[in-house]
């Protein structure tokens, strides 16, 4: 007899078990998501800063039509997995929340872009790449190459200064992006990253500069007062460059005085008729 009732009780003491556990990672999650936006370190943080070469991921291969729209987990790569409620699921395994984009498209504020095609993209120019801005879309490309002669023929110092922070980024890589700092929720992060699908470096015409002659001024708002920085200013968007995030901007993203969009070729200027 006892020994039937150790066979029985057994199961509940470990199914109590899992129980707690899971509770207690629940309660953990909901307590680092409400932090609040103030926290979130600094825009588009430090990932791209470092010398490491493994920031741009490689190409993404073909991927098979998907076999079912519900949702998966963590190794989505992209954000397009639905709930049942119809809201994208980002993050999954981090956070528990799902998102529905707006009746315009956007999503937390961010338009969608679509990845471009690798024939599309081309090396960024030398001694403007850097480990993590390796490719660019061709016009971007072309139209860089152009800014860059006028910066030299001006001064050369300053066009040496200049560097690709970040440039062309694969979806897949947005998300490692995005989802490596959510502790303070999907609306937190998107005020300094895009979510997947909706970041401008998908296309290959965004680009973050970068000051080598004021390295802790990259990805900061002080970029804007440093040489490079007001440079810019005065002269990209007579090269076709546009800020997309500036002060105040309506779609809630943080003043990124350093990221630069390229819209004025024909493909580009479809790519950004919404957004202008
Ligand atoms: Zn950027």
């Amino acid at each position: 007899m006892s020994k039937r009732r150790r066979n029985v009780t057994a199961p509940v003491w470990v199914l109590s078990g899992i129980l707690m556990a899971g509770s207690g990672l629940l309660i953990g999650r909901s307590l680092l998501d409400t932090g609040d936006a103030a926290r979130v370190p600094g825009p588009e943080a430090s990932v791209q800063t470092g010398p490491s070469p493994v920031l741009v991921p490689p190409q993404r291969p073909a991927q098979a039509p998907a076999a079912s729209p519900q949702p998966r987990d963590d190794a989505t790569l992209t954000p397009k997995a639905v709930d049942a409620g119809g809201g994208l699921v980002l993050c999954a395994g981090r956070t528990a929340q799902a998102v529905k984009p707006d009746a315009d498209g956007t999503l937390l504020g961010h338009r969608p872009y679509a990845e471009a095609p690798s024939s599309a993209l081309t090396e960024a120019p030398p001694g403007f790449a850097s480990g993590s801005c390796r490719t660019m879309h061709r016009e971007a490309r072309a139209a860089l190459d152009a800014m860059l002669e006028a910066a030299r023929a001006e001064d050369p110092a300053l066009a040496g200064a200049m560097v690709g922070l970040s440039c062309f980024r694969s979806e897949q890589y947005q998300k490692e992006v995005f989802c490596r700092k959510v502790g303070n929720g999907l609306a937190a992060r998107a005020r300094s990253s895009a979510p997947p699908g909706y970041s401008e470096h998908a296309t290959g015409y965004a680009i973050d500069f970068g000051d080598r002659n004021a390295p802790g001024c990259n990805l900061a708002t002080c970029f804007a007062d440093t040489d490079v920085g007001r440079w810019l200013d005065a002269n990209a968007r007579a090269y076709g460059f546009v800020l997309s995030f500036p002060q105040g901007n309506d779609q809630g993203v943080m003043y990124e005085p350093w990221h630069w969009r390229y819209e004025a070729g024909s493909n580009a200027s479809s790519v950004f008729a919404q957004a202008r």
